[in-house]
């Protein structure tokens, strides 16, 4: 039996023998395509070909496209896991022909591959024709249908003609269409999986699964002008599409795509990992978690290798609901800790070998999935309670619908995306109140707007339409003339009119030399001056294609019509050379850490530059010296930096950086580092989709250095990272405490970090020391103090105890105390000890003293003056300090007096 590896290649080896170049998938993340969020045909990266925007390279083309078709026009989701054969991605297998060979070759080649080749029984294969559109004056598609008997050996009658819905393919509102064929297979009856709808009838686009579309020929002759009329194209195209899953499935003899080893080695792992075993049945809820998990996981690795990854918008929201779904699914198995990342390497070893990007960056996809489906986990078993109740409550209502507010509530708490809590309903056969969370929804969203300080320039300016600025001029020089066209103040845009000292407005001219704010370099500040007047740009944003500079006039006024003077400060030089080293810092990254570095967002400034890159685990202290390095050699080298506007197909062919999900049009601005001229775009080591400024040489960027590495989220580090000027000042400031540490040290700067080093040690040493000392005198203390008690005077039974300590630690003069109060029962005791300067005294006196009037702050406050200070307490225990040590003595002796005349001896 063949395998899949060896099915993919054959369709492609057969092409190449019919003069066909192979080209490799695009990202299944569109690269500058604003209208697509993945790509969901072969014919995608083609599409200005067939526009006549740009020249085929090639005029015959094969290859094997990665799809995904979970939104849009294109949406099989639902379907997934209940059917055998459509699943959100799969390969699109497909032939292209660019005005080449037309329908006779397509039809004959598929024909020959499927039934030579690959020895289908010719038997059971069907094919469609367009049967005409009477609307758009479209006849049959006679010619398709005469060549089918003719170049191949299909009788006549299974040659069918269907209307527009299934056999004329149109790219969109407008562009490039034409009719197409579509080669069906008769699985038999016992696929059918409609029996029981009553009066069904198995047949070709009659929707059951005995018969499954394979191969789908498109011919593309017709373009649709706006408005809807069709027009003969000059050159004819062939694009054609079949699904590699569902060819392995027939080749392979298996009833479904899901039993093919494309699939069963993922269905596999996971019955392990959850212990649950896969029975293949259609309908059967444990079966159908198996088929939509391992469906789901090859989505995702696809789609987050190609730069998608989980969010709450665009593209990452889908890959988010996937997810979500798969990772709910997974509940029917049983699984409650994160286990769609374990399945990463199943879908490694089925598909790395053709898709060489997934086994780059499986261990990063592996990572932000689990991350994502911990963060979920966390609240999925709580959510399917609550959907549990409410779905209870639907079940009692007459409409079977669960009510938006529950549907709102699952997606906002409980991270529910409306379609997981719709698939859910479904499987309980109810409903949801769509058009209440829709209502929901938009009311959250207002709110938010409504909490987002609102720019008030931006908030007041709608239903205008801005004028067009011609500002080409900032990629040419920092001043240049224009003339006033108006302004935009709280109120709006206004074209005529007088604008006064002190105004906050943003100044619109006709043309300029700023630049305004965008891919991730900040807008520009600087001058606008006419004479006797200035306006201060704080920042210049654009709006549309409007570009606004934002600011202050500072002196005189401005008058609409006139003529003015823009210049911009200095800083943008400053800004250059870090946009520049941007660019220089991610060719450097990818060179060290490998391809799965992708930008991921970057901050462009006079003062630094931040860039945010995926990486799977952190940068090694080696490995940013590396970067490091390697950014300075080419500083050093001096190489040049230019820049051309081509097509956007061309830059993708020239394998131009974009960043994913950055939106580009049909034109794009490459940036390159290390070409000559314009010309010698290809000789370049650095190529980036870029609209920003760069300087001319990479020698003027001065020094590179990296001062900051850090993580922001899982799998995303950041780079902050200094040049020109801004690292002067850092290396200024770096080099003044230095040498001041050196100073006060008294040591080179060269020995700085020995010393210091040095410094610390002893630091601990001697802190180590000090506790071990000071422990010793604690005892030490104890001993002196007993050594009191042992040649005190007595009183009576009453003991009076005084003596000088040798410690300097208050605490264990108090403890002293305390142990000779214990010892001696009956005691007034009087300790004093010196510490640097200072005198403390201590007095404590036993209860039954007390009683006699003995009391130990009325002795210390008779004798602290005595030590040139003050003090008191309670009468048990009183303390006093002062400054001078050497009167220690005579105060003691004055309180033996004290207590001697207190006790009456
Ligand atoms: P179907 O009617 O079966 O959904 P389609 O008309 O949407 O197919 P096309 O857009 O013509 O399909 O795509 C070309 C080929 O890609 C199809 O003939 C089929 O082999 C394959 N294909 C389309 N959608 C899927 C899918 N969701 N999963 C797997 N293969 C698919
Ligand atoms: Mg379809």
């Amino acid at each position: 039996m063949k395998n899949a590896k060896q099915i993919r290649n054959e369709f492609i080896d057969f092409f190449k023998s019919k003069d066909h170049e192979f080209v490799p998938s695009s990202p299944i993340v569109p690269i500058g395509d604003e209208t697509l969020l993945f790509a969901n045909a072969g014919m995608n990266q083609f599409k200005d070909i067939f526009m006549g925007l740009s020249p085929a390279q090639y005029p015959r083309v094969a290859n094997s496209q990665k799809c995904l078709r979970v939104s849009g026009k294109h949406n099989d989701l639902e379907e997934v896991g209940k059917d055998t054969y459509h699943h959100t991605f799969f390969e699109m297998l497909g032939n292209w022909s660019f005005g080449d060979y037309f329908k006779a070759e397509a039809i004959e080649w598929a024909w020959e591959l499927l039934t030579n080749v690959w020895s289908i029984n010719p038997d059971i294969l069907w094919v469609t024709v367009f049967g005409g559109d009477q609307k758009d004056g479209l006849p049959k598609d006679e010619e398709a249908a005469k060549l089918w008997p003719k170049v191949t050996s299909i009788p006549a009658d299974r040659v069918l003609a269907f209307g527009k819905k299934d056999n004329f393919w149109e790219m969109g509102e407008t562009g490039p269409c034409g009719p197409c064929s579509e080669i069906h297979i008769d699985l038999g009856p016992d696929m059918c999986d409609m029996k029981n709808i009553p009066d069904h009838k198995c047949q070709v686009n009659g929707g059951c699964a005995r018969y499954i579309e394979l191969w789908n020929l498109v011919f593309i002759q017709y373009n649709r002008q706006p408005g809807g009329k069709l027009v003969p194209l000059s050159a004819r195209h062939v694009d054609t599409g079949a699904g590699l899953e569902r060819v392995v499935a027939v080749l392979q003899s298996k009833p479904s795509n899901y039993d093919t080893d494309l699939f069963m080695p993922i269905i596999n792992r996971t019955a392990e990992i959850s212990g649950h075993e896969y029975t293949a049945r259609l309908g059967n809820k444990t079966d159908n978690a198996f088929r939509v998990i391992a469906d789901h996981i090859r989505a995702l690795t696809f789609a987050i290798t190609d730069g998608a990854t989980p969010s709450n918008e665009g593209r990452g929201y889908v890959i988010r609901r996937i997810l979500r779904r798969a990772s709910r699914f997974g509940r029917e198995l049983g699984m409650h800790e994160p286990f769609i990342c374990k399945l990463v390497p199943v879908v490694v070893d089925c598909l790395g070998n053709a898709f060489g990007e997934i086994a780059e960056r499986a261990d990063y996809v592996s990572m932000v999935i689990e991350t994502e489906e911990a963060s979920f986990g966390r609240t999925l078993d709580r959510g399917i309670e609550i959907f549990g109740d409410a779905a209870k409550r639907a079940q009692k209502s007459e409409a079977k619908i669960i009510n938006g507010e529950d549907a709102f509530q699952l997606y906002d708490t409980y991270g529910f995306p409306l379609d997981l809590t719709e698939l859910m309903a479904t499987e309980r056969d109810l409903k949801v109140d769509t058009a209440k969370f829709d209502e929901l929804m938009e009311a959250q969203r207002q709110r938010a707007r409504a909490a987002q300080k609102s720019e008030s320039l931006i908030a007041s300016l709608t239903n205008v339409e801005l004028p067009v600025t011609e500002d080409t001029h900032r990629y040419h020089g920092d001043s240049c003339d224009g003339r006033l066209i108006g302004w935009i103040d709280n109120e709006g845009f206004k074209d005529q009119g007088r604008i006064e000292t002190g105004a906050q407005v943003g100044l619109v001219l006709d043309r300029t030399c700023f630049y305004a704010e965008a891919g991730g370099q900040i807008g520009d500040c600087g001058f606008i001056t006419s004479d006797g007047a200035q306006f201060i740009v704080e920042t210049t944003i654009k709006i549309a294609n409007c570009t606004v500079h934002r600011g202050k006039v500072a002196e005189g006024s401005f008058d609409v019509g006139q003529n003015l003077k823009a210049t911009v400060s200095k800083d943008r030089n400053a800004t250059k050379k870090n946009h520049t080293a941007t660019h220089l810092l991610q060719w450097a990254l990818q060179n060290v850490l490998g391809k799965s570095v992708a930008q991921q967002g970057s901050f462009v400034g006079p003062d630094y530059l931040r860039f945010d890159f995926t990486c799977p685990k952190a940068p090694t202290k080696e490995q940013l010296k590396e970067v490091e390095n390697l950014v300075r050699e080419k500083i050093a080298a001096d190489m040049p930096v230019t820049w051309k506007v081509m097509p956007k197909e061309q830059a993708q062919q020239l394998g131009a950086m974009a960043l994913f999900g950055e939106k580009y049009g049909s034109e794009v601005r490459v940036v390159a580092i290390g070409a000559e001229d314009q010309g010698q775009i290809g000789d370049a080591f650095s190529r980036e989709f870029c609209g920003g400024t760069h300087v001319d040489r990479l020698g003027s960027i001065g020094g590179f250095k990296i001062i900051k590495e850090e993580s922001i989220s899982a799998g995303v580090r950041r780079i902050t990272a200094l040049t020109g000027f801004g690292l002067n000042d850092y290396l200024e400031k770096a080099s003044g405490i230095v040498d001041e540490l050196s100073v006060m040290l008294k040591v080179p700067s060269e020995v700085l970090v020995d010393r210091v080093n040095q410094l610390i040690k002893d630091n601990k040493q001697l802190s180590k020391k000090l506790k071990s000392a000071s422990r010793a005198t604690g005892s030490d203390a104890m001993a002196e103090a007993k050594r009191f008690l042992d040649n005190c005077e007595k009183v009576g039974e009453t003991h009076i105890i005084v003596g000088r300590l040798s410690t300097f630690s208050v605490e264990q003069a108090r403890e002293a105390v305390d142990m000779l109060k214990k010892k001696a029962k009956s005691a007034a005791v009087v300790l004093g000890f010196e510490d640097d300067d200072k005198a403390t005294l201590l007095a404590g006196v036993t209860d039954d003293l007390i009683k006699k009037g003995l009391k130990a702050g009325e002795i210390i406050k008779a004798i602290a003056p005595i030590i040139g200070g003050g003090g008191g307490g309670r009468p048990q225990m009183a303390q006093a300090g002062g400054k001078k040590p050497k009167k220690i003595n005579d105060a003691i002796a004055k309180s033996v007096e004290i207590i001697k005349e207190k006790l009456g001896a």
